[in-house]
């Protein structure tokens, strides 16, 4: 069976990547399962660069086709903040998800509603020692003061869909899975994967 790394260690993205990836027939692996321990250092100015600076290292360390994703949220009454820098948006090392939801809604006190955002994913795809491949997607909604929903990850539980008037964190799996930035850019990844294995 054709065999593809799913190149991330966040626990959320893997459940949903392999959610979205599941009608492929490929073999999904994770990292761990291969005992594959790798930190890759995410100091690109870009999506694209972080992305495939890591779908680039775990092909490499895995000799396996790798697929990883880089995401962010951004706030317009931020003007695009946390993006890049969301999984670290917090001045105290050592914060967690909750603390960086808790820091973005002190840094939107006092700013006119809605709090129009955006999630964007770009996925990179990289074939051991060849070159990289990367699509995008984005998912439009807006920031909540108060938290709603336990699933998901992130800043699943203040991001309201307006379509649905329901936070991503109020969504099940298959319902975020259609939805979602990493739902839109996976559907771009489809026909890249495809060639690639075709060929
Ligand atoms: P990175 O791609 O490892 O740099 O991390 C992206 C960060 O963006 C995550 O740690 C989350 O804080 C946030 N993020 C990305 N996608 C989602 C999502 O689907 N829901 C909630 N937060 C997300």
């Amino acid at each position: 069976m054709k065999k593809l790394l799913i190149a991330t260690n966040n626990k959320g993205k893997v459940k949903e990547l392999q959610d979205l990836l599941k009608d492929t027939g490929l073999e999904l692996v994770t990292p761990a399962e291969i005992n594959l321990d790798l930190e890759v250092e995410e100091d690109g100015a870009t999506y694209a660069e972080n992305a495939a600076k890591k779908a680039r290292a775990f092909a490499h360390a895995s000799g396996l086709i790798s697929l990883a994703d880089d995401s962010g949220l951004e706030v317009d009454a931020l003007d695009g903040a946390p993006g890049l820098y969301s999984a670290r948006y917090h001045p105290k090392p050592g914060a967690n998800d909750a603390d960086r939801r808790a820091y973005l809604l002190e840094n939107l006190a006092g700013k006119p509603r809605p709090w129009t955002a955006h999630f964007h994913a770009t996925i990179a795809i990289a074939v051991p020692e060849q070159e990289v491949q990367v699509v995008d997607g984005n998912c439009y909604g807006e920031i909540i003061p108060e938290e709603r929903g336990t699933g998901g990850f992130g800043y699943d539980p203040i991001f309201l869909l307006s379509e649905l008037n329901k936070t991503m964190a109020e969504l099940e799996m298959d319902e975020k899975n259609r939805f979602s930035h990493r739902a839109k850019a996976v559907m771009n990844a489809i026909p890249v994967l495809k060639k690639i294995y075709s060929g």
